[in-house]
């Protein structure tokens, strides 16, 4: 499943053809690969209103071997990235600051380039015009990631006094090639403790991981991502998908479960496993999700069920089995709810998945500060328009439509939505808590 169209605007003479007749240029995204450096050049790190977080940046990029620079060079090098600190600013003067910092650094940035903007949240402030600057700085980021191109991104983080252990990584993932189509997102951390001494090269070494609808598409990255990364994966997946479940957990040296998740035992059965084979989980992915469209008033109550079945009423049930039953969801643990942009934004078509998609993330929100008194955290990933099986089927047009209409110019692949995904499952996201990420490339659908 290639990108004809930006391999064509990448080649020598489409280059040439696209550009002259004023088509858009998808670039070939940096993605990560075991190894490879967190960034691809330097990085400026600069304060607006003057920051505190400067020397938690400096460090997280040292400790990568990324040089860091107080400014852009004139000599023309090409940075790897620029992140400003925001959580000195008091008031929108502080804004032309950030302008100042951003404004010839953005100018120097290489291909596939960061923008990370980081302030403390607009709920936290103590006056109207402080609350006024941190907002300001979501309608900054957001629109510069419109105006980057090249493959480059810009995201914002919200750091509430107290959460500066949190920081560094989320800092990492929003740098690195793992959040190559994770593009105008805000997300905001909370004070949580950070186990150190992670091993970035396998953040997820001696956990035990759950990923539903593993046997195909979206499921089975996660599973290979999530084993890569250092889990033992349970891949779960309807018996009629054995065959290709039992292909997936071979792969990766997991295990494969088959189980119906809407069945009325199934998370009781689930948790035998857990309990019997591995003693507990650390990892749940529930990914496991279906589709039956129709408009509403063509919808008959076995569409509008069965979608509810699988994608909220599954998830709801299962994660309170988990949490009630004793000693089976480990310490620390994560719990990631795959969402759809359709939750976000509504799809024609869809008013029975984007119900469900949306619902799981007001359960996200809800459970959030449960999670939290158990050190442990549940978010979700609401993916885009992602280059499967599935969307390859569509018509020309609207694939060639929807694959476009984002700031990346282009589909996310499974592979983006796994890696979101199981940076929300390291321990060092443990600030990350009743977040929705959006894995979209800055879709311009919904907000
Ligand atoms: P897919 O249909 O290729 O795979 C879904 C998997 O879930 C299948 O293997 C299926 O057998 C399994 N499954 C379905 N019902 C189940 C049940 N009752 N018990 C256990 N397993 C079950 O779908 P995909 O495109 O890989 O999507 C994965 C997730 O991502 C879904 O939640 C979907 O809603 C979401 N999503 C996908 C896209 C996209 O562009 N593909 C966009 C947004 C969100």
């Amino acid at each position: 499943m290639t990108d004809w169209y930006r391999d064509l605007a990448n080649s020598g003479v489409g280059s040439t053809l696209v550009e002259q007749l004023g088509l858009p240029r998808p670039a070939v995204l940096r993605r990560y690969e075991p190894g490879a450096p967190l960034l691809t050049g330097p990085a400026v790190v600069g304060t607006a209103g003057g920051g505190g977080l400067h020397e938690i940046l400096t460090r997280v990029l040292e400790d990568a071997g990324v040089p860091v620079r107080s400014s852009a060079a004139t000599d023309g090098e090409r940075l790897g990235a620029v992140l400003l600190d925001a959580t000195g600013g008091t008031g929108p003067a502080d804004l032309a600051a950030a302008h100042e910092v951003l404004a010839p650094a953005v100018k120097r940035l290489g291909p596939s380039g960061r923008v990370l903007v980081l302030a403390h949240p607009p709920s936290d402030a103590d006056s109207p015009a402080q609350a006024a600057a941190r907002q300001a700085l979501e309608g900054l980021v957001r629109s510069l990631a419109k105006e980057l191109r090249n493959g480059a991104t810009a995201n914002l983080l919200f750091v509430p006094v107290g959460a500066e252990a949190s920081v560094p990584g989320p800092v990492r993932f929003f740098l690195s090639g793992r959040s190559a189509y994770v593009d105008g997102q805000v997300v905001t951390l909370t004070a949580a403790d950070v186990p150190a001494g992670e091993d970035a090269e396998r953040p997820l070494a001696g956990k035990v991981a759950v990923v539903t609808g593993a046997a195909r598409g979206i499921g089975a990255a996660i599973a290979r991502v999530v084993a890569r990364d250092g889990a033992h994966v349970v891949a779960v997946d309807v018996p009629a998908a054995g065959q290709s479940l039992a292909e997936v957990a071979n792969e990766i040296g997991g295990t494969a479960f088959q189980l119906d998740i809407t069945a009325p035992d199934a998370a009781q059965r689930l948790i035998a496993h857990l309990r019997e084979r591995h003693g507990g989980v650390d990892v749940v992915v529930h990914n496991a999700g279906i589709t039956r469209d129709k408009l509403l008033v063509n919808m008959d109550a076995a569409r509008w069920n069965s979608v509810m079945a699988v994608n909220l009423q599954a998830q709801l049930d299962v994660t309170q089995a988990l949490l009630d039953a004793h000693g089976v969801l480990r310490p620390g643990a994560r719990v990631v709810c795959v969402s759809s942009q359709s939750g976000i934004a509504g799809n024609r078509g869809q008013t029975n998945y984007a119900a469900s998609k949306a619902g799981i993330i007001g359960m996200v929100r809800a459970w959030a500060p449960a999670f939290a008194e158990r050190g442990a955290t549940i978010n979700a990933v609401a993916p885009g328009f992602i280059v499967t099986e599935m969307t390859a089927k569509m018509p020309f047009g609207t694939r060639e439509i929807g694959s476009r209409i984002n700031s990346l110019q282009q589909g996310g692949l499974p592979v983006d939505v796994a890696e979101t995904i199981a940076w929300l499952s390291q321990p060092s996201a443990a600030g990350v808590n009743g977040q929705v990420v959006r894995v979209c490339g800055q879709s311009f659908l919904g907000a």
